[in-house]
């Protein structure tokens, strides 16, 4: 629900000022599914604002479920763009949704769905919470809840900053959904100038960056946006994100057969990693490893993953460096749900034509 247009609504109606929070609360702490559902406030406020004001800032079209138990959920917005998020459960129970942040994305990186699509716009924080909010009612449901939300869907965060922001708050407060800082983790390609912004937000909120790459020349080919921020630039920010915060940071490496996974490539991401005292005291390097992925007009991506063995020297070569690592597990490969595939199942408009 936009709660500024909420706020616009409800001066308009001449309402006091507390039937905003009274609403406020019901959607956001009590999991109201529309206007009907809020005892609070009287029926003809609640036939009024049906009338002036959608309850939920987007329309769930289909959802897809994985048999590892992930939930693949298109969405349209209100101007019908379409956007994906994921609900990824967990055997030790905890329920991560992976929020998207725009619909598109603007960085375009070569192995990646979503940047095939290119962009259309970014999101407002109330679509962006609004996604968390269709999980949150559905686990409602089934006596569980929302534990964790990341921020590494469709779209780069740190360039729709302040939408960002805003909706961190919104899931932060204890009378919306109250998710602890720590359960909020943002993923980024490496936007210097918001890495810097976050470093002095004094927040517990996670912080992954995309790295995939340990040389420019390399990582410029695979992620446009390393031609704007280069690694010059963006590890001593980085390094000094860890400095001021003294917090984990996640270092995303996605591995793509034959072209960042050879035993050179190890290395050279050893000796960057080292060369940041900051960084190697609190980096971890994430391996993941690639997801097949159509681009727009449905061509299967031209990547592939690493052999099981190049992982494997991949690994003992970082082990070997004393560089911390972990390798993700990415749930909902089957369904176009994991890291790198989600797309929107609309394409652009001349696509079925070529
Ligand atoms: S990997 Fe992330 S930043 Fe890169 S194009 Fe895809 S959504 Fe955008």
């Amino acid at each position: 629900m936009d709660l500024d247009r909420l706020g616009t609504v409800l001066h308009e109606l001449g309402q006091p000022a507390y039937r905003a929070k009274q609403i406020e609360l019901a959607v956001y702490r009590d999991l109201a599914h529309g206007y009907d559902d809020i005892p609070t406030i009287p029926r003809p406020l609640r036939q009024e604002l049906a009338g002036r004001m959608p309850f939920d800032e987007l329309r769930l079209e289909t959802t897809r479920r994985s048999p590892d138990g992930a939930d693949k959920d298109l969405f349209l917005t209100q101007d019908s763009l379409p956007i994906e998020s994921v609900l990824i459960p967990h055997e030790n129970g905890s329920r991560t949704v992976c929020v998207s942040t725009e619909a598109g994305c603007q960085i375009g990186c070569t192995f990646c769905a979503t940047g095939h699509l290119g962009f259309q716009r970014t999101l407002t924080p109330f679509e962006i919470v609004d996604q968390v909010l269709f999980f949150a009612r559905q686990l409602k449901a089934a006596g569980e809840k929302v534990t964790n939300v990341v921020f590494m869907g469709m779209g780069e965060p740190f360039l729709t900053y302040e939408h960002m922001r805003r909706a961190i708050l919104l899931l932060n407060d204890p009378d919306a959904l109250g998710l602890g800082q720590r359960r909020i983790s943002v993923s980024t390609s490496g936007i210097v100038p918001s890495i810097e912004h976050f470093t002095q937000e004094q927040w517990q909120v996670n912080l992954a960056v995309s790295l995939h790459a340990p040389t420019d020349a390399l990582r410029s080919q695979l992620m446009p946006i390393n031609r704007t921020y280069p690694l010059s630039a963006l590890m001593p920010a980085l390094d000094r994100y860890v400095a001021v915060t003294n917090r984990r940071l996640m270092l995303e490496y996605l591995l793509l057969g034959g072209i960042n996974d050879s035993p050179e490539d190890a290395h050279r991401l050893a000796d960057l990693l080292r060369t940041w005292p900051n960084v190697s005291r609190l980096g971890l390097v994430n391996l993941l490893t690639y997801n097949p992925t159509r681009d727009a007009y449905g061509h299967w991506n031209a990547f592939m993953g690493p052999t099981g063995r190049t992982l494997a020297t991949f690994e003992d070569i970082l082990t070997a460096h004393g560089i911390p690592w972990t390798r993700r597990v990415s749930f909902g490969g089957d369904v176009g749900a994991a890291c790198g595939q989600l797309a929107g199942e609309a394409r652009p408009p001349d696509a079925t034509q070529l």
